[in-house]
Order: structure tokens, then C-alpha cells, then sequence
């Protein structure tokens, strides 16, 4: 039988933004030694600014169009801010094609022209030689019609609580914070040493996160938990693997918040620390 403060506790936890699905979460929430995080929407802002575009032959306007029109219908971070970065209304029955490859990017056709925009993983898939980019930040890489068009530069920006969460976890008795991204090793490093995380894993398919997980799982001690952290886009399966994933922002994808065993209401990394503490009040009373 389920003591009757662990239903108080879910209601407390609730009334502070925490939705915890179940009172055997409370419990492993509890044991949590180890965080590990998505990058894109959850550490960071998942907001990106443009911030170049960089072309061989066509017009920066032109690409930056391109850009916006084949990723009309995503709804990752990197196609809001190129919509935003485009500022003009879209016509989508200029769009035909579309198909999303997670981790990779777009392939559209535009006005009946093939358009793939992502990273150089899509552009080596498509056989489509790119040019190497050192700036710092997320590179698209765009092919028009078969020939590499240029790319686009955008940065995307830490949390304003990021770090702090970080610091709260390791004060609360969180061993280990790691930080997986599809995104590359460069601006992975970058958001990892300015938020203190212990270890980072870039340029993961959302596959390879799961299988880092397990790695993860199979390190921890037998009553060390391990929290799994994502706000969404095509984090499901980690979120489900996870001793106890948990979904931050309570706009994240159903699919999402479906695998989830918390919610977080709000996209605070804060929330984080404020969850396990919760859950270890409620054990105290029920002990
Ligand atoms: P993260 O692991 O940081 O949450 P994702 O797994 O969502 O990131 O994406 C990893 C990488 O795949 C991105 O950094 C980007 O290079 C590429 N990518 C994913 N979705 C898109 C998209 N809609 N448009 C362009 N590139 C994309
Ligand atoms: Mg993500």
C-alpha cells in the first residue's frame, strides 16, 4: 500500500511546478547521483540568432529564404530562429517534400528545387562536398539543387540558470553531470566548460544518446539513479530509458511529456535541484 503523505507529496511537488506521474518516482528521484542533460532547449536556450551567412554563389538572401522555407514545418530550435532570421510570411504551398531527419536536418523542395539544410552528417549522407566552417556556433550547411549553396551560422545561448542549476545539483549530493548533444564537439565543449558539466558527448544521433545512457546506467552504483533530462524534440527514448526522465517545459512535444515520469512546468534547469529536494522531504515525513 502507498502511504498517504506520498500522495501529498505529488500534490506539494505540483503545486511548485513539479508533476511527478507517480509515487514510486518520488523514491528514485530521491536516489538521483547522477544528471544527465540534453543540450538544445534544456541548457540552452534552444533559441538561436543567426548569426552569418555565408555563401558561394547565391545571394545571402536567397539562401537565408531557401533556409526558412524548407524548414517551414519543423519545429526544432534551428528552424524558429531561421524563420525569425527570414522575418518574412512564409507560402508554404512553395514547400513540397519535406522530410526531417533527426539529428541531421531538412530535405525539402522549394518552388520544385531540392533543398537540404543541416549538418555536414546530412551533407556526407547526400555525397554533397561542403566547406569546413571554424566559426564558432552551430553551422547549416545548405545544398541547392545538388551543389553545396554555403551555410549559416547560428549561436545558440546558455540558460540564464544553467550554470547555477549545475552547482545546486552538485550541493544537493549529485555526483556526475553530463551533457549528450547532437550538436558538434566545439560548441559542445564551449557550453560544457562555461556550465561546469563533468562530462560531455557531442555529435550523438538521437540513438547514440540512448546507448550513452545505458553506458551511463551501467556505471552508476546499485543505489545511485540516474536522471535523464530533455525538453522534447525526439528525446522520447531517452527519456524512457533513463532510470527517471524527466521533461522540462511543459510546451515540450507530447511524445515527450508522454515518456516522462516528471514534468517540469517551467524550462528552468532550477527546477532540476528543486525536485529531488522535494522528493527527498516527502521520504523524511513517510520514514
Ligand atoms: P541536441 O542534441 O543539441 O538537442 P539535436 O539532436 O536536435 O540537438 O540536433 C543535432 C544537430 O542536427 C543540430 O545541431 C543540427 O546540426 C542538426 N539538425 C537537427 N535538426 C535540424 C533542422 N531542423 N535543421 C537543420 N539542422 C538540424
Ligand atoms: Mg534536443
Amino acid at each position: 500500500s502507498i502511504p498517504l503523505s506520498f500522495f501529498a507529496g505529488i500534490g506539494g511537488a505540483s503545486k511548485e511546478g513539479v508533476l511527478v506521474k507517480g509515487s514510486n518516482y518520488l523514491e528514485t528521484l530521491s536516489q538521483v547521483r547522477c544528471v544527465v542533460f540534453d543540450k538544445t532547449g534544456t541548457l540552452t536556450q534552444g533559441v538561436f540568432e543567426v548569426s552569418g551567412v555565408h555563401h558561394n554563389e547565391m545571394e545571402n538572401e536567397k539562401l537565408l529564404e531557401y533556409a526558412a522555407l524548407a524548414e517551414c514545418a519543423s519545429s526544432h530550435p534551428i528552424s524558429k530562429s531561421l524563420q525569425r532570421a527570414y522575418g518574412k510570411e512564409i507560402d508554404r504551398s512553395r514547400v513540397t517534400d519535406i522530410e526531417e531527419i533527426s539529428g541531421h536536418g531538412i530535405l525539402a523542395k522549394v518552388d520544385g528545387i531540392p533543398v537540404a539544410a543541416g549538418n555536414s552528417k546530412l551533407m556526407k549522407q547526400l555525397g554533397i562536398p561542403y566547406k569546413d566552417c571554424h566559426s564558432v556556433g552551430t553551422i547549416i550547411h545548405m545544398a541547392v539543387n545538388g551543389s553545396y549553396a554555403g551555410h549559416i551560422v547560428i549561436s545558440d545561448i546558455v540558460k540564464p540558470h544553467s550554470k547555477e542549476a549545475i552547482q545546486k545539483l552538485r550541493r544537493s549530493g549529485v555526483r556526475k553531470t553530463v551533457m549528450l548533444t547532437g550538436d558538434t564537439g566545439k560548441v559542445a565543449q564551449a557550453v560544457a566548460s562555461e556550465l561546469g558539466v563533468d562530462e560531455v558527448y557531442s555529435d550523438l544521433l538521437p540513438g547514440d544518446k540512448v546507448d550513452k545512457v545505458e553506458e551511463l546506467l551501467a556505471a552508476c552504483q546499485p543505489k545511485e539513479k540516474l536522471a535523464f533530462v530533455g525538453d522534447g524534440i525526439n528525446d522520447a527514448p531517452v527519456l524512457s530509458r533513463a532510470d527517471i526522465g524527466i521533461a522540462m517545459g511543459a510546451m515540450g512535444s507530447d511524445a515527450a511529456i508522454e515518456a516522462a515520469d516528471v514534468v517540469l512546468m517551467d524550462d528552468n534547469p532550477m527546477q532540476i535541484a528543486k525536485a529531488i529536494r522535494i522528493s527527498r522531504k516527502c521520504l523524511r515525513i513517510v520514514y
